[in-house]
């Protein structure tokens, strides 16, 4: 026998009893979205890598080390597994023309692939909720996007997540503040480490949130980002604290956050807990006015987010919150000649009217048929064996609760269910 295959390192199966977890997640986060008024959009899970190259700007962290990137021989393309869903989903609503009417409010979900050294909330293929508010100069867009957060925890029971936010201004802004930035960082080279170092340049504001202690204590003294800002993007971010004073959601400005992707501008936030150790941050997001014409298109204004799904489903599991998966109505225990196709009908007729039935599969002793249906965490076991099968009926016997078991017809059995689930 060969050495059993594994998965990738970094990428991670869902074992049934988890997935359940992730299923209720899911379902809420959905529900949540489309009530928000929010339209899902697919799009592919490869791009031409210079999508990500001119969207994410070439010197970040995705671009410059996290991209699974390869070169297509058979097309001669150069391309990747996308490490985030903004640049895709930008590029679809330029291709398709999606603003034509009037500005558009997007969600997407699924897998995101960046090469990053595995740890816990820390994936090479991990899971996102993505949300897009596109064609909206804002402020008032901001704070729906955030205050939308803020009742999804609420709704998934999760407490403590808090807000961080910061504004970045205009781009002109941000130049001169950079170079004014690059001034004070050169000036104390020799107190920055590596990292800083080399981002000095590429990357500066980036410094800005190093954890570096020594580095840190020349952020302190770094020129403060807010003397830079102009009138509109001040009026921007006071328009968007209002708003969200208003709705009630607190919040703590920190002038470091700046975020990893070249594309954003005023709005930036990050949404993060302390239960999860270094890997916090559960959602992250900004504007990004320029991306539209960045990448190719009309430039429009939009704004959004993206969340963590691992993180967050830790979250919900430490919380206990979310409902339990659902278990099955009923288990339908057969055995004996011609019993086999009836109890395929009466399942058939019980899940088309709504209910969860699982019917026991393989065969197996009474007995054993028995104890299946108790581990499967059914409420009833309907029973059919020869003499029920005989007598067009079947035992309808309570798993969980003392009710005795009792015999009903097989005619209209659906119809009379939802009384025999009652506990008498
Ligand atoms: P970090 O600072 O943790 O690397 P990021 O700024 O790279 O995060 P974003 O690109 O803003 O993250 O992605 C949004 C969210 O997606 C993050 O807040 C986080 O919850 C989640 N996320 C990002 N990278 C990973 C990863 N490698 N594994 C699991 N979740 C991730
Ligand atoms: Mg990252």
């Amino acid at each position: 026998m060969s050495a059993p295959l594994q998965a990738i390192r970094g990428m991670n199966d869902v074992l049934p009893e988890e997935a359940a977890l992730w299923l209720a997640f899911e379902r809420t986060v959905e529900n949540w979205l489309e009530r928000w008024g929010y339209r899902n959009i697919r799009m592919p899970l490869v791009e031409q890598t210079a999508l990500f190259r001119r969207a994410i700007g070439e010197a970040t962290d995705i671009v410059e080390k996290e991209m699974y990137s390869w070169r297509d021989e058979l097309n001669g393309e150069d391309l990747t597994l996308r490490p985030e869903g903004t640049a895709s989903c930008v590029r679809a609503a330029i291709e398709h023309n999606l603003l034509y009417d009037g500005p558009k409010r997007l969600w997407y979900a699924g897998p995101m692939y960046r090469h990053e050294r595995p740890q816990k909330g820390r994936y090479r293929q991990f899971h996102q909720y993505g949300a897009e508010a596109l064609g909206y100069p804002g402020p008032d867009v901001d704070a729906e996007l955030i205050v939308m957060c803020a009742r999804l925890w609420h709704e998934l029971g999760l407490e403590g997540i808090r807000l961080e936010l910061n504004t970045i201004g205009s781009p002109e802004e941000r130049a001169r503040y950079r170079a004014d930035l690059v001034q004070h960082l050169e000036a104390n080279a020799a107190r920055l480490d590596a990292d800083a170092t080399r981002r000095l340049h590429t990357n500066p504001l980036r410094v800005l949130d190093s954890k570096n202690p020594m580095v840190q204590e020349v952020v302190a003294r770094a020129p403060d980002m807010k003397q830079y800002l102009g009138e509109a993007s001040l009026a921007h971010f006071e328009g968007l604290k209002k708003l969200l004073a208003a709705a009630g959601v607190g919040y703590r400005i920190n002038p470091k956050l700046v975020r990893g992707l070249d594309y954003y501008n005023l709005t930036v936030f990050e949404w993060i807990s302390d239960r999860l150790g270094a890997q916090g941050t559960v959602c992250g997001g900004g504007r990004y006015d320029g991306l539209f014409e960045q990448i190719g298109g009309k430039p429009a204004p939009a704004i959004g987010f993206a969340m963590g799904c691992e993180r967050l489903v830790a979250l919900v599991a430490l919380s206990g919150c979310l409902a339990s998966p659902r278990r099955p109505d009923a288990y339908v225990v057969h055995q004996g000649e011609g019993t086999l196709e009836v109890a395929f009908a009466l399942s058939d007729a019980l899940r088309a009217a709504g209910f969860a039935v699982v019917q026991h599969a393989g065969g197996g002793s009474f007995k054993s048929q028995m104890k299946k249906a108790d581990s499967s965490g059914a409420a009833l076991a309907l029973i059919l064996g020869e003499d029920e099968l005989r007598a067009a009926e079947v035992t309808v016997k309570p798993l969980r609760d003392g009710r005795p078991q009792w015999r009903e017809p097989h005619a209209a059995l659906a119809e009379r269910f939802p009384q025999l689930l009652r506990v008498r």
